[in-house]
């Protein structure tokens, strides 16, 4: 029997559409391997965000062509994803003992491109554009009891730095029946949270004249009966009244939003096209915690956007400060070609880069220890989702406020049977990036 291991990159969006990768793989009689180093097709799932993804990916391809010249000639290598997009036959100037490439619009090809690669001869297919969403494609899930679903393809908003409109096309929305239908299914078999994806989940039905838009979405996703609903990702200037008002009725909606804000600066964020001012986003912060009070907030921020001068660094240490943003992701600022700021003059050096990111990374960790801190005493309901990283005898949980909780494997019980199940956890201690707990009196 032949084995398959994909190995992924970058955004939840790679990570879900991996899963259908190895769903179709695996309707052709695949199994999953243990390591690269034993599969007879490897698929690298790939992502062109930052450089240093991109130079990963080439780097960890170019470690098996000792595979290849070592022995197993017929071990197959395929690249897919937003590499493959970009770079479709360039792939093998970089790397050519890759079999296959595809793009992101044609995942579903992957079985056809395998056959063809077995003639010898590489096998290259990547369309510019596709009707079909990756939630469509057979599944092998990674989890029992959660489960990514795609609401929206690609992105029309062109932010000056993002490679993504490039490589994922224009923006698509699925129909309301086509995710409801899933999620019901996936709910009879067992699955107890959805996370909704897309570049901008707040747009979804816009491309639909007279469909129904994300609000009602999410009221239609809740009927489902599925406990616990997540999505990402929010645009602030796409984050309307009406989510906000469903974010507040519907228990089953997570009180956590991640709602990347880019930059601190009114300049910067002009440059970067993300068309808000900071005040409109320190507005929707607003309108967030007055309807839905402790809502635990999270963004992404670029650091050393070209022509990012000290003050504009000024303002987003005080935008994060001001927010007081339970935890945030942080980027050095990646030139990508093709964008509209990679022509941009006046480039921040990597040291003051550096330097300024090493600022907003001790203030993040700072504001997540506090928000961690605030939690010690609370009793949060918490779903389990199995052993920690580190420790099999520690489990991992997540409260509905997304906190990461690390609390004892109960005696006579395994982390692997719990998972997927709710239980009331008393928070104990707090460190920066998680919390301490234990279940609270009466539970488990
Ligand atoms: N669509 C989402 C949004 O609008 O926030 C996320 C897209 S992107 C895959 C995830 C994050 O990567 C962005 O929010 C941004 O902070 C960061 N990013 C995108 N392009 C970048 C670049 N050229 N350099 C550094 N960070 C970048
Ligand atoms: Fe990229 Fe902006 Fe689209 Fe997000 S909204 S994917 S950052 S262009």
């Amino acid at each position: 029997m032949k084995s398959y291991f994909v190995r992924t990159f970058g955004c939840q969006m790679n990570k879900h559409d991996s899963e259908r990768i190895a769903g179709l793989l695996e309707q052709r009689g695949l199994v999953v391997a243990d390591s690269p180093e034993t599969a007879d097709v490897i698929v690298f799932n790939t992502c062109c965000v930052r450089e240093t993804a991109d130079d990963r990916l080439y780097g960890q391809v170019s470690s098996l062509k000792a595979l290849k010249t070592g022995g197993r000639p017929d071990v197959i290598i395929a690249v897919g994803g937003c590499v493959g997009q970009r770079d479709g036959a360039d792939v093998l100037k970089h790397a050519p003992h890759v079999d296959v490439v595809f793009g992101t619009h044609n995942i579903h090809e992957l079985p056809a491109l395998l056959d063809a690669a077995e003639s010898g001869r590489p096998a290259i297919s990547v369309l510019d554009g596709g009707d079909r969403f990756a939630s469509d494609l057979p599944s092998a899930r990674d989890s029992a009891w959660h489960a990514w679903v795609s609401i929206t393809v690609g992105c029309d908003n062109h932010c000056a730095y993002c490679i993504v409109p490039t490589v994922r096309g224009p923006e698509r929305s699925r129909a309301l029946e086509d995710v409801v239908d899933e999620i019901a299914a996936l709910v009879a078999d067992g699955v107890v949270e959805v996370t909704l994806l897309g570049q901008n989940v707040n747009s979804f039905g816009r491309d639909r004249y007279g469909e129904p838009r994300f609000a009602e979405l999410l009221r239609a996703v809740a009927a489902t009966g599925v406990r616990r609903i997540r999505f990402a990702t929010s645009h602030p200037k796409d984050l309307s009244d009406d989510t906000i008002l469903a974010m507040a009725e519907v228990p089953a909606i997570m009180p956590y939003l991640h709602l990347p804000v880019q930059h601190g600066s009114n300049r910067i964020l002009a440059a970067m096209n993300r068309r808000y001012t900071r005040e409109q986003y320190f507005a929707r912060i607003e309108a967030l915690r007055t309807a839905i009070p402790g809502i635990t907030l999270s963004t992404d921020i670029i650091v050393g956007f070209p022509g990012e001068t000290e003050d504009d660094f000024a303002d987003t240490l005080d935008l994060v400060g001001r927010v007081g943003f339970d935890h945030a992701f942080t980027f050095i600022y990646s030139p990508r070609e093709g964008t509209p700021a990679a022509v941009l003059p006046e480039m921040v050096t990597r040291e003051v880069a550096q330097e300024r990111f090493d600022r907003l990374a001790t203030l993040v960790r700072d504001l997540s220890f506090s928000s961690n801190e605030r939690e010690v005493g609370a009793v949060r309901s918490c779903l389990i989702e199995g052993a920690s990283r580190r420790d099999t005898a520690i489990l991992a949980a997540r409260t509905s406020h997304n906190k990461l909780v690390h609390l004892p494997v109960p005696y006579g019980m395994r982390a692997d049977e719990m998972a997927g199940t709710v239980h009331d956890v008393r928070i104990i201690a707090a460190h920066p990036w998680f919390l301490t707990g234990e279940f609270a009196r009466g539970q488990r």
